[in-house]
């Protein structure tokens, strides 16, 4: 078989159905042949039609009970209806549009028909346009393909049966002693028998054995890439640690995570060798504190360093930041974003150049303008799920091997950290700083509303101040029952809040717009906030104490956690209020997990439970790397034990050199490369 043939040349396409093929990405035979089925139709497991479940596909063998007759209905369409029964149940079925029907359904004769049975008037049973074979033909397990309107999943089956006539062995790529160690099946036989399986446990085994292949390469990958980091050899490196004298100049004391996270980064800044590692910690678990503390030792050992935030609110907070943190350090730093005006640009890149700025904070502007340092030593990036690696890489050629440093607030349920930060070492921030308040968290339905607003009310009058979020922007969005901000804040500014002060912030406004808006929020000018969920990355105003979210059962749980995550930053208890009507059950099982925790952690796992790792984040760009049949939650026992073996093999054959593991190598190698294809940045 010619793995590497076009896809054209396969008997039976012809140019237009290879265009259909390659527009799903399927260019070649080899292609083809891993282009795995979605779902299959079942033809082995013929239920009695008792037994069969109303509205899932299924599988009966019936007889017809009279002949069809087509008839034509108004607008010109035909329609022919029958009985059809298994002996002790009849199910009455109906074909569209089908002038051949009556001769191909015969009355007397048994069939085998695949296809939904829903429930008509007096609780009839129906099959609408349900496939059919006769009954004597071999029953099997058929594949369903992903179409489009180029090509249908039958035409990619019958190319797919095509390429399998050719009984030649699909070349093994895994050693015996693997497909011993994990009892899997042969390549050949799990390509064959994902498109075409005798029965659901040749199905399951070559699932177990693609799934397999898939993960195990996957981790390869990113360990070859771990591996490949770690022995990158720097300049860069860090003679002596100045943490401790860093954190003597803070007013706090540091987390014992806090230190411990740092000992690790300075470890590996002495190594002589590239860092790369991950920072994650909850909100508020004092990330930028860390961050703070390499920068100046980074500064001390006479390196530079830069920070790229995901949005210009959060450049401009972590200056903030950083101006309180490095008081009395004798640390320079500069902001540098799309606003800064071009002179004052131009003399703060005059300066980077000269040394003169220890640390530059940005917009991923920074990787654009033509930037340059003196010595650019330490790389930190912040809200890491929102770059891709090709980002998180692209500010490091501006230097030579500086340091990586990511930082994210997202909490990561392990199994998906594994994949997402494969290739970077991690440190946690499992512990608050001390004196943080609790923020209590309540579910309420639509008619507590006006007592919400009292609560708010009553905080406001204290000089503390709250956010309200909504799902939508403006009306024309308009989703019956759906709050959108500008209506919301109408209804509400005088009505319900006359004599406070207002705000209103959502996507659509300019980045200027939003800048004020937010600056007269933190200045305390806006006491409450009307918002959609721009604020929901690492916006802090400690001054704020209430969070109320309106149709709460739009959002996820990860994104409820970082709307929660806005209050309980200062030094006073805080509220978060969930207002909704859905008593749906997922909506109830995700108010009772936000209520019932306010461990980062948890709420990812639990998120994760819920929706699946596809949906985990959302529609925003989370750097996960698309798979191909595995699945990270149902396939975490597959996952655990092919990241055990890939850690033993980059352990003793990083570079795939023995000829038992020359194969992998090959496919670890394509790998790598689409790994490493740039994705695009998201911004609010
Ligand atoms: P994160 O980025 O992890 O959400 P920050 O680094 O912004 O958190 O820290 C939140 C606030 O807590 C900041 O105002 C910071 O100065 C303060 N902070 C950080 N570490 C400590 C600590 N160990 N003790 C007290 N306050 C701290
Ligand atoms: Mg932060």
């Amino acid at each position: 078989m010619n793995f590497s043939a076009d896809i054209g040349t396969l008997k039976g396409v012809g140019e237009v159905r290879a265009d259909g093929f390659r527009s799903m990405g399927v260019s070649t035979v080899g292609e083809l042949l891993r282009f795995y089925p979605r779902a299959y139709e079942d033809w082995s497991n013929i239920l009695p039609i008792e037994r069969c479940p109303i509205g899932e596909n299924v599988c009966i063998k019936a007889t017809v009970l009279y002949p069809l007759k087509n008839e034509r209905v108004r607008g010109g369409m035909l329609i022919a209806k029958g009985s059809i029964t298994d002996g002790d149940d009849v199910v009455s079925v109906t074909f569209f549009n089908n002038k051949y029907i009556t001769s191909m359904l015969k009355s007397g004769e048994e069939y085998l028909f695949y296809g939904k049975i829903t429930l008509g008037k007096f609780a009839a049973r129906e099959m609408v346009s349900p496939m059919f074979i006769k009954a004597q033909q071999s029953k099997a397990i058929l594949p369903i393909y992903p179409q489009n309107s180029k090509i249908t999943s039958r035409q990619i089956r019958s190319a797919v049966e095509t390429a399998l006539k050719d009984k030649t062995e699909i070349p093994e790529i895994l050693p015996k002693y693997i497909l011993e160690k994990y009892s899997l099946v042969s390549l050949d036989t799990a390509i064959r028998q994902i498109h075409f399986p005798e029965n659901a446990e040749s199905l399951q085994n070559a699932r177990n054995r693609l799934i397999f292949d898939e993960l195990f390469i996957l981790q390869l990958s990113l360990l070859s890439l771990k591996d490949a980091n770690s022995v990158v050899k720097t300049d860069n490196k860090v003679k002596n640690d100045y943490s401790e004298e860093f954190f003597s100049l803070l007013p706090f004391s540091p987390t014992n995570a806090q230190r411990k996270a740092v000992a690790a980064a300075v470890f590996d800044m002495q190594s002589g060798k590239q860092m790369n590692r991950l920072l994650q910690g909850d909100v508020g678990s004092g990330k930028t504190a860390v961050a703070a503390a390499l920068v100046y030792t980074c500064a001390k050992n006479g390196m530079q360093s830069a920070l790229m935030a995901p949005t210009e609110v959060l450049a401009v907070q972590h200056f903030e930041t950083f101006t309180k943190l490095f008081e009395n350090s004798g640390i320079t730093y500069e902001l540098l974003t799309g606003s800064t005006k071009a002179a004052e640009k131009k003399q703060i890149k005059q300066r980077l150049k000269n040394g003169e700025i220890d640390l530059i904070i940005g917009t991923h502007a920074l990787i654009q303008e033509d930037v340059e340092f003196e010595r650019l030593g330490l790389v930190i990036t912040d809200e890491q799920h929102r770059f891709g690696v090709k980002q998180r890489t692209g500010l490091c050629s501006k230097g030579e091997n500086p340091h990586v440093y990511v930082m994210s607030a997202t909490p990561i349920p392990r199994t998906l950290a594994l994949i997402m930060f494969g290739d970077l070492d991690v440190s946690v921030l499992d512990e608050l700083p001390p004196g943080r308040q609790k923020t209590t968290t309540y579910a309420v339905t639509s008619k507590k509303r006006a007592g919400v607003f009292d609560y708010i009310k009553k905080h406001l009058d204290k000089g503390l101040q709250g956010y309200i979020v909504c799902p939508l922007v403006e009306e024309s969005e308009a989703v019956s029952g759906v709050q959108n901000v500008e209506e919301y804040y109408k209804k509400v500014k005088d009505a319900v809040f006359s004599g406070y002060s207002v705000g209103l912030l959502h996507g659509k406004m300019s980045p200027k717009k939003k800048d004020e808006i937010m600056a007269d929020f933190k200045s305390g000018k806006i006491q409450l906030l009307i918002s959609t969920v721009v604020i929901e990355v690492g916006v802090d105003v400690p001054n704020a104490v209430i969070m109320v979210v309106e149709n709460a059962e739009r959002f996820g749980l990860s994104q409820l956690h970082q709307l929660r995550g806005r209050v309980g930053r200062g030094t006073e208890n805080s509220t978060c209020i969930l207002i909704t009507d859905s008593q749906g059950e997922d909506t109830v099982t995700r108010m009772n997990v936000m209520c019932s925790t306010t461990d980062g952690f948890k709420v990812a796992d639990e998120d994760l439970r819920l929706r699946g790792p596809g949906d985990f984040f959302g529609t925003r760009q989370h750097g996960l790397p698309k798979l191909r049949i595995a699945d990270l939650m149902t396939d975490s026992k597959i996952l655990t034990e092919t990241q055990e073996l890939a850690s033993e093999i980059i352990a003793n054959d990083p570079n795939f050199l023995k000829e038992e593991h020359i194969k992998i190598g090959k496919q670890v190698k394509k790998k790598i490369n689409s790994l490493q294809t740039p994705v695009a940045a998201n911004t609010i």
